[in-house]
């Protein structure tokens, strides 16, 4: 293969791929998706805040529920000894009592406590839920606009498939230090490695050069290297040369 054309054709296909990957990315689609995948995440960490909150609401309550009942216990057997006869002596009688009620005291306000924290574990378990029905709907809108991408985008995906089949045997047919070369300007260069001599002009920098850079481009090989812009040059391809 004349190398000029190689590298013409090489750059053809690669400004090729980059305008269709940009039309890719343009589809509506494929922003609003990642949109939704952001705000599916968000959604997710509200969700384990949440769930945290309710395990720790859940935890209190069976702390709540165990102290209560070493509390149940200690009561019924206070009330047992004074109902028993056993305790005669007034002064301990009344010190027992006094003991029972501080006991009663303290398991209603327990059971009160309990109660709100029970509360906040409802809420929060009607919390995680809602957030599940919101990640739920994000999915289902998430698997459409998949599906709408996927129906606009196919035919490019294609295209730009069998663009890089191309580049990648027309590069692999080219001389290596050349493809390098052009590589390397195409990676500085916005994508453009290689440019055409139209008449006097670079058609990558579209820059006039002056008449002896002209000349001496002309006299020299196929391929050169823009005095302008530092491209590669193409001078003239083996076909035109023929
Ligand atoms: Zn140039």
């Amino acid at each position: 293969m004349d190398p000029a054309r190689g590298l013409l054709s090489l750059s053809e296909q690669d400004l090729g791929i980059v305008r269709a990957e940009k039309r890719l990315d343009e589809i509506p689609e494929k922003r609003a998706i990642l949109e939704l995948r952001k705000r599916i995440r968000e959604f997710e960490a509200v969700r384990a805040k949440a769930e945290a909150y309710v395990n720790e609401a859940r935890h209190a309550v069976k702390r709540d529920e165990d102290e209560a009942a070493g509390l149940d216990a200690k009561i019924e057997s206070e009330q047992a000894k004074i109902l028993s006869g056993s305790i005669t002596n007034p002064k301990e009688l009344q010190n027992l009592t006094r003991e029972l009620d501080a006991l009663k005291r303290r398991k209603d306000k327990l059971d009160n406590t309990t109660i709100s924290v029970m509360e906040k574990v409802e809420t929060g378990e009607g919390q995680v839920a809602r957030i599940d029905e919101a990640i739920g709907l994000a999915h289902s809108k998430e698997e459409q606009l998949i599906a709408a991408f996927q129906e606009k985008g196919g035919t490019l995906q294609r295209e730009i498939a069998s663009m890089k089949a191309k580049r990648d045997a027309l590069s692999a047919a080219l001389p290596a230090e050349l493809v390098a070369r052009y590589e390397q300007q195409r990676t500085t260069k916005h994508g453009i490695g290689v440019g055409m001599l139209q008449g006097d002009t670079c058609s990558a920098c579209r820059v006039q050069l002056p008449s002896e850079r002209t000349q001496a481009l002309e006299a020299g090989p196929d391929i050169g290297v823009c005095p302008n812009c530092k491209r590669l040059l193409i001078v003239r391809t083996g076909e035109a040369h023929e």
